[in-house]
C-alpha cells in the first residue's frame, strides 16, 4: 500500500486510491471538515481527477455503486463542484484573464511592508499557528486539505491584507491539483467577489476544533471581519460545446493530440475512433508561462507520459512525445510527417492549455490541416447549468438522476 501522501502520476495509482477510499466514502459527510495528518478522511483524488487520469463520472459511479445515494450525496456533490467551477469559468473566461494580468502588476506594486508580509507568508514565517504549517505543507507535498485552503486564503486576504491574486498564484504554483477554475474562483469566493457580499472569515476556534487542537491561533491574531472587494462585472459568453466538424472527423488520416487536461482518452467519447498517430509532446515554455514549480511541472510531465502510453496501447498508434520549444511547430511537423488530414483533441478548458491549443489550431490551419475539438458529454451537458450559484446547478444535476 502507498503512503498517505504519495501522489503517483498514473491512472493505475488513481484507481488504487479510489479503491482504498471507497469503503470510507460513507463517513465522508461526517468527517470531511477535519484536517488530520495524512488526510485519511477525504479522497485525496484531486490531482488525478484534475488531469482526468480518473474521470469525474468514474468517481461518482464507483461511490454510488458502493453506497446508497443518501450515504454519499455530500461526496458526490463535492465532485460536481469541480464541474460547476469549470462550467462557470467557460462562460466567464475574463475571470481568468484578469487574474493573469493582475499577478505581475500587483507584485510590482507592493509596498516594502507588504513585500515583507508576502515573503513571510510564502515561507511560513508569519507566526500565525496553522497558516505557517499550511504554507510549508503546500510546498512540501503539493496538496492541502480543502478546509486548510479556505482558512489559508481567508487569513491571506483579511488578516495579512495581501492581494488574493497573489495567494491564488502561490497555490497554482505548488498544487498538484492546480486548476484554473477551482483555484481562481475559490479565491474569488473567499475574497467576496464570486458571490458578491459573501466572504469567508476564518475563526480561531473553528481552526482549533477542526484540527483536533493541533493548530490554535490566538483569536486576536486573526481579522474578525472581512472588508468588501468590488470589480467591474465580468462579461458572460456562451460556453464552447461541440465542434460541428466532428461528424466527418474519422475520414482520412487522423491524428490525436493528448494534453494534460484529459489523460484518459482511451475511455469514453474518443475511445472507438481510429488514429494513425498520437502526439503527446511537452511544451518546454509552459511551466514558466503558467507559473508552476518544478515539482508541479514534473508531476504533470509524468502524468502526460502515463496518458500517452495508455493512448498508444489502446489505439495501436505511433506515439511522439518530445520536449518542444514550440509545440505548435512540433505538431505541424508531426502532422506533415504522418500526412494527417486532421488532428483531433479534447478541447482544453479556459487556461494556459487553451492558449496553447489555439496556437496549435492556427499553425495547423496555416499548413492546411484542420484541428477538430471534442468535448466530453459530461461537460457539454453540465456546463450550461453553471450560470448562477452552485445550488441551482446541483438541483439540475439531481433532478436529472
Ligand atoms: C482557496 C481554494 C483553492 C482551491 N484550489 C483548487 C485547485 O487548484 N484545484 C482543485 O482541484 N481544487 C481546488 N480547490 C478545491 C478543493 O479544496 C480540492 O478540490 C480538494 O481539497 C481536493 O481534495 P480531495 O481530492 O481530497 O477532495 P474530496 O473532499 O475527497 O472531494 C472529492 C473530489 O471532489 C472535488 N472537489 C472537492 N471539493 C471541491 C471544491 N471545493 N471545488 C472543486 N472541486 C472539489 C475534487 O475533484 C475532489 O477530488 C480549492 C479550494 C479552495 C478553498
Amino acid at each position: 500500500m502507498s503512503s498517505p501522501m504519495d501522489f503517483i502520476p498514473t491512472r493505475a495509482a488513481a484507481l488504487a486510491r479510489l479503491e482504498e477510499f471507497l469503503p470510507h466514502a460513507g463517513r465522508y459527510a461526517a468527517d470531511r471538515n477535519f484536517v488530520r495528518p495524512g488526510h485519511p478522511n477525504i479522497s485525496r483524488l484531486s490531482p488525478w481527477v484534475q488531469k482526468r487520469l480518473l474521470l469525474e463520472e468514474e468517481v461518482v459511479d464507483a461511490a454510488r455503486e458502493r453506497w446508497s445515494f443518501e450515504a454519499v450525496e455530500k461526496f458526490v456533490q463535492e465532485v460536481y463542484w469541480r464541474t460547476y467551477w469549470k462550467g462557470w469559468l467557460e462562460q466567464r473566461p475574463e475571470a481568468w484573464s484578469r487574474w493573469v494580468e493582475a499577478v505581475p502588476r500587483l507584485r510590482d506594486a507592493l509596498s516594502a511592508g507588504q513585500r515583507s508580509t508576502l515573503e513571510a507568508a510564502l515561507a511560513g514565517r508569519t507566526g500565525i499557528a496553522g497558516f505557517d504549517d499550511w504554507a510549508r505543507e503546500l510546498v512540501a507535498t503539493g496538496y492541502l486539505h480543502n478546509h486548510a485552503r479556505m482558512w489559508f486564503a481567508s487569513i491571506w486576504v483579511f488578516t495579512l491584507k495581501l492581494p488574493w491574486e497573489l495567494g491564488a498564484a502561490f497555490f497554482y504554483e505548488h498544487l498538484f491539483d492546480g486548476d484554473v477554475a477551482s483555484n481562481t474562483l475559490s479565491w474569488r469566493w473567499v475574497a467576496g467577489l464570486q458571490t458578491p457580499g459573501k466572504t469567508y472569515v476564518a475563526r480561531a476556534d473553528n481552526i482549533a476544533h477542526y484540527t483536533d487542537g493541533r493548530h490554535v491561533p490566538q483569536a486576536s491574531q486573526l481579522a474578525s471581519a472581512a472588508f468588501p472587494s468590488t470589480e467591474p462585472a465580468i462579461p458572460k459568453v456562451a460556453a464552447w460545446t461541440e465542434d460541428p466538424l466532428w461528424t466527418n472527423a474519422s475520414e482520412g488520416r487522423v491524428g490525436l493530440w493528448v494534453h494534460p487536461e484529459d489523460l484518459a482518452v482511451e475511455r469514453g467519447e474518443l475511445s472507438a475512433e481510429k488514429f494513425v498517430a498520437i502526439n503527446a509532446s511537452w511544451p518546454k515554455p509552459m511551466a514558466k508561462k503558467a507559473g508552476w514549480s518544478e515539482a508541479v511541472a514534473n508531476w504533470t510531465t509524468a502524468a502526460l507520459h502515463d496518458g500517452a502510453l495508455r493512448a498508444g496501447a489502446h489505439f495501436g498508434a505511433d506515439v511522439s512525445a518530445e520536449a518542444s520549444d514550440d509545440l505548435a511547430a512540433t505538431l505541424v511537423a508531426w502532422a506533415r510527417k504522418h500526412q494527417l488530414k486532421r488532428v483531433v483533441a479534447y478541447r482544453p478548458f479556459v487556461g494556459p492549455w487553451l492558449m496553447e491549443a489555439l496556437a496549435i489550431e492556427s499553425a495547423l490551419a496555416h499548413a492546411g490541416i484542420s484541428m477538430v475539438w471534442r468535448r466530453r458529454a459530461w461537460d457539454t451537458r453540465l456546463f450550461p447549468h453553471a450560470t448562477r450559484g452552485y445550488f441551482p446547478f446541483w438541483e439540475k444535476v439531481r433532478s436529472a438522476g
